[in-house]
């Protein structure tokens, strides 16, 4: 095997095939040994387990995979990139599926059905561009994931570790906290990619919870307030919940169990907690 992040290897693989780095799918290839040993070392990586690749790219991170686990289903949306892979940088590898889609167009549930035995992990340097709507597949996939051990841009990171919700928080701040133990693995730089992004990262682990942190009844509803109420931030909670649902009939409706809850009637979503969100959900929920 060709140790892909030497820049003279990748080189002559880019070279070879004429690859040229697609901005559109977010394509920056990591070349730092101490950062891959560090993601390979934090997802404890064992012959017992699947992993789950999302954008191999040429298979940098995806070779040292397969030396280390039972099984790795890479999904690589270029074609072009699939070629490679194939032909050249993993064709050593017999414990590597490769699978040209879309990830978010996959449903991840089938995707890993046939490994449901086995422990599954996610690992991968993501497509910045699609970074949120990932993670929220994945969480809510309900497949038997153990951990998911991702590179982010930093930002994204700050937000997703954060435990306290501020205006930097998103619905996804709490899908987070609500599925797994966060935790930060290293600090990466922008250097250490060809091309160089215009933004630092970060690896994090989201160590999956066996249970959830808080239980909840309706999961759909719980997660649909939540959505509601980051969509429009600018907005109270009253009114992004009057505009955007039907679960009342006026404000007035809304105001009254606010009320009941203790919440103020000018309180915006990113103010709540997760419990004060559960608590929301229940009340709706008695109501119908
Ligand atoms: N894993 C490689 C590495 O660490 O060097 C490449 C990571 S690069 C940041 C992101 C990869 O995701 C690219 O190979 C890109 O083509 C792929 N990708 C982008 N959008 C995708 C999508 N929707 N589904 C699957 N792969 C995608």
């Amino acid at each position: 095997m060709e140790d892909l992040y030497k820049y003279e290897n990748t080189k002559r693989i880019v070279d070879k095939y004429d690859f040229v780095f697609k901005k559109k799918y977010g394509q920056n290839f990591l070349m730092d040994k101490s950062i891959l040993d560090e993601i390979i070392y934090s997802a404890d990586i064992s012959k017992d387990d699947v992993v789950l690749e999302i954008g191999p790219g040429i298979g940098t991170l995806t070779q040292l995979l397969a030396e280390k686990a039972g099984h790795v289903i890479a999904v690589e949306i270029d074609k072009e990139l699939i070629k490679i892979l194939e032909n050249d940088t993993l064709k050593e590898y017999n414990n590597v599926e490769l699978i040209n889609n879309d990830i978010l167009k996959m449903d991840i549930g089938e995707l890993t059905s046939r490994y449901k035995h086995r422990r599954m992990k996610v690992v991968a340097n993501l497509p910045y561009y699609i970074t949120t709507p990932i993670i929220m597949k994945l969480l809510e996939s309900n497949a038997p994931l153990d951990s998911i051990t991702i590179m982010v841009q930093k930002e994204v990171a700050d937000r997703l570790i954060s435990t306290h919700l501020d205006k930097d928080c998103g619905a996804i701040s709490l899908a987070v906290q609500y599925h797994s133990e966060p935790s930060i693995v290293c600090e990466v730089s922008r250097e250490a990619f060809i091309p160089s992004p215009n933004v630092d990262s970060t690896v994090i682990k989201l160590k999956i919870l066996k249970e959830k942190r808080i239980k909840v009844t309706n999961e759909e509803l719980f997660f649909n307030l939540i959505k509601v109420a980051f969509g429009q931030r600018r907005k109270t909670l009253v009114n992004c919940i009057n505009n955007q649902t039907s679960y009342f009939k006026n404000k007035e409706e809304i105001l009254e169990i606010f009320d009941k809850l203790g919440f103020t009637p000018n309180v915006r979503g990113e103010k709540l907690s997760m419990e004060d969100y559960k608590n929301l959900a229940e009340e709706i929920s008695k109501r119908s």
